[in-house]
């Protein structure tokens, strides 16, 4: 019971790594609200998960809803300890054929959003004077990844808000981390070609892609006090794919 009387928020919490991070924190005594656009998906898994997870149907890209669903949280669950920012999205394409369309929406999402939802949770956590912040950045931000310059953009982007999060926020009891996962099998990846997939297998030291789980796990241990005394940390959750 590692989050026992915790309160976390899970974005893109009805599938992937952010459904896996529900079920882990649920295991471990917190109480969730699941915050996803899916949701046919986020009311199946509030039915599913019982009471101690509430779902929002919130697109994090939304500055006015995800200042409403950060109200709706407190006046549901009472605070908010944990916030991890798991929703993103891609839409790759290599430089010169990348659509201006695309390269907006996937930094409205994975950039804005992550923005948006720290700085509608952070006035509670200060005036808590404690908070866990997580937000995904990913291999493709802290290295490139062939036609990724929207997303990879948008991880490394993740990287310099988290370290600078973690200056400001320190002095007030909130502790700022990332997790960047390798590849992952999720219906992110699970779309590639089989072809793409073995080859990441093939460069990955420990010979096999991540599952769901092994990402959920190091948001559980940064989220948990055993990580009370790390903050402005990028933790590569990959199999070691980049050695
Ligand atoms: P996924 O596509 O399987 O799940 C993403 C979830 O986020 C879905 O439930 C989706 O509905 C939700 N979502 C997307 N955009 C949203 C929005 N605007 N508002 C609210 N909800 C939204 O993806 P995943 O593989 O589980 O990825 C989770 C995180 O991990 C993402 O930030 C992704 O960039 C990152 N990541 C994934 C991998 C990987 O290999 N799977 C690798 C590195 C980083």
């Amino acid at each position: 019971m590692r989050l026992a009387n915790k309160v976390a928020i899970i974005t893109g919490g009805a599938g992937g790594i952010g459904l896996a991070a529900v079920k882990r924190f649920l295991e471990e005594g917190a109480k969730v609200a699941i915050v996803d656009y899916d949701k046919q998906q986020g009311e199946k898994m509030e039915a599913e998960l019982g009471e101690n997870v509430a779902f929002f149907a919130v697109d994090v890209s939304k500055l006015a809803d995800v200042k409403e669903m950060v109200e709706q949280v407190v006046d549901r669950f009472g605070k908010i300890d944990i916030l991890i920012n798991n929703a993103g999205i891609t839409r790759d394409a290599t430089l010169v054929k990348m659509s201006e369309e695309d390269f907006e929406k996937v930094i409205q999402i994975n950039l804005n959003g992550v923005y948006y939802c720290t700085q509608a949770v952070a006035p509670h956590m200060i005036a808590q004077g404690s908070g866990k912040i997580i937000s995904t950045s990913s291999v493709s931000g802290v290295y490139g990844n062939f036609g990724q310059t929207n997303y990879a953009a948008t991880k490394a982007a993740i990287i310099g808000m988290t370290k600078t999060w973690a200056k400001e926020l320190g002095r007030k009891g909130i502790n700022v981390n990332a997790v960047a996962p390798g590849f992952t099998a999720t219906p992110m990846v699970e779309k590639m070609p089989e072809k793409v997939l073995q080859q990441m297998e093939g460069i990955t030291s420990l010979q096999r892609l991540g599952i769901p789980e092994d990402i959920a796990n190091a948001y559980l241990f940064l989220a948990s006090d055993e990580a009370s005394y790390i903050t402005g940390h990028v933790l590569q959750v990959d199999g070691g794919i980049m050695m």
